[in-house]
């Protein structure tokens, strides 16, 4: 089978899935936005995705996605940036991102707010909210949720569209993803615009789904195992 053809056949999988899960929290599937996650795969993937339909890529370090979107030029493609975000990196991203997933600290906001000024965009950004115990998976304390999206709010050049998390290795996905509703909607009682849910990777889109994930952002499944990092 050609690199087509599995893409094409992962990606199959991946809807059923979807739709299953969506049938099981009597949700439809036009609530959901499919991320496919790039990171480690050349663009010649990225454009074999984009023309089946899968127009949503998302990336998680500048330093890969700034050629892969300089190569591909594909108006098609809306950018998604999903992984630790640098302050000096925040003017490269702010001129492909359409969604930042990944705001975890204050110091960040100012730096990609400027950024997307002088880029002359508007770039939508989701508070990181940590899941886990332990601080490895990144993200806000839950406490530090409020302050944050308060900030991005206030911010030039920025647009709060919600909330994202990760949930723990080897923890219970479910219940992470019940506490990630739970923050969504206390966010959104003060910024009604802020609807997004960022939830859901190959492992655990089914509890995301049920808990109102908006977007998945699937990589393995659709693409299969990524090489080690070089
Ligand atoms: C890599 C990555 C994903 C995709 O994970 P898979 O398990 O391969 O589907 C999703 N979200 C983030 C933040 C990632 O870095």
């Amino acid at each position: 089978m050609g690199r087509p053809e599995e893409i094409a056949s992962n990606l199959a999988e991946v809807e059923e899935r979807l739709r299953a899960a969506c049938d099981a929290a009597d949700r439809s599937r036009d609530e959901l936005t499919l991320v496919a996650v790039t990171k480690t795969f050349p663009a010649s993937d990225i454009a074999l995705l984009a023309d089946l339909g899968v127009r949503d890529i998302g990336e998680n370090r500048d330093q890969e996605a700034a050629p892969k979107v300089r190569d591909l030029d594909d108006p098609r493609i809306t950018w998604h940036f999903v992984g630790q975000l640098q302050s000096n990196k925040c003017r490269s991203v702010a001129r492909y991102a359409s969604l930042v997933h990944s705001v975890d600290r204050e110091r960040l906001v100012g730096a990609l707010g400027k950024a997307a000024v002088q880029a002359e965009r508007t770039i939508g950004c989701l508070v990181e909210v940590r899941l886990g115990e332990g601080a490895e998976r990144g993200g806000v304390a839950r406490a530090e949720v409020r302050a944050l999206a308060d900030h991005i709010a206030d911010t030039n050049g920025l647009r709060l569209q919600g909330v994202m998390g990760v949930a723990p290795l080897g923890g219970d996905a479910a219940r992470a993803f019940a506490a990630l509703r739970d923050v969504a909607d206390r966010v959104r009682s003060s910024h009604p615009e802020a609807t997004v849910i960022s939830a859901g990777m190959s492992g655990d889109l089914e509890e995301a789904v049920m808990w109102g994930a908006t977007h998945v952002r699937i990589g393995t499944a659709l693409l299969g195992f990524r090489p080690p990092r070089g």
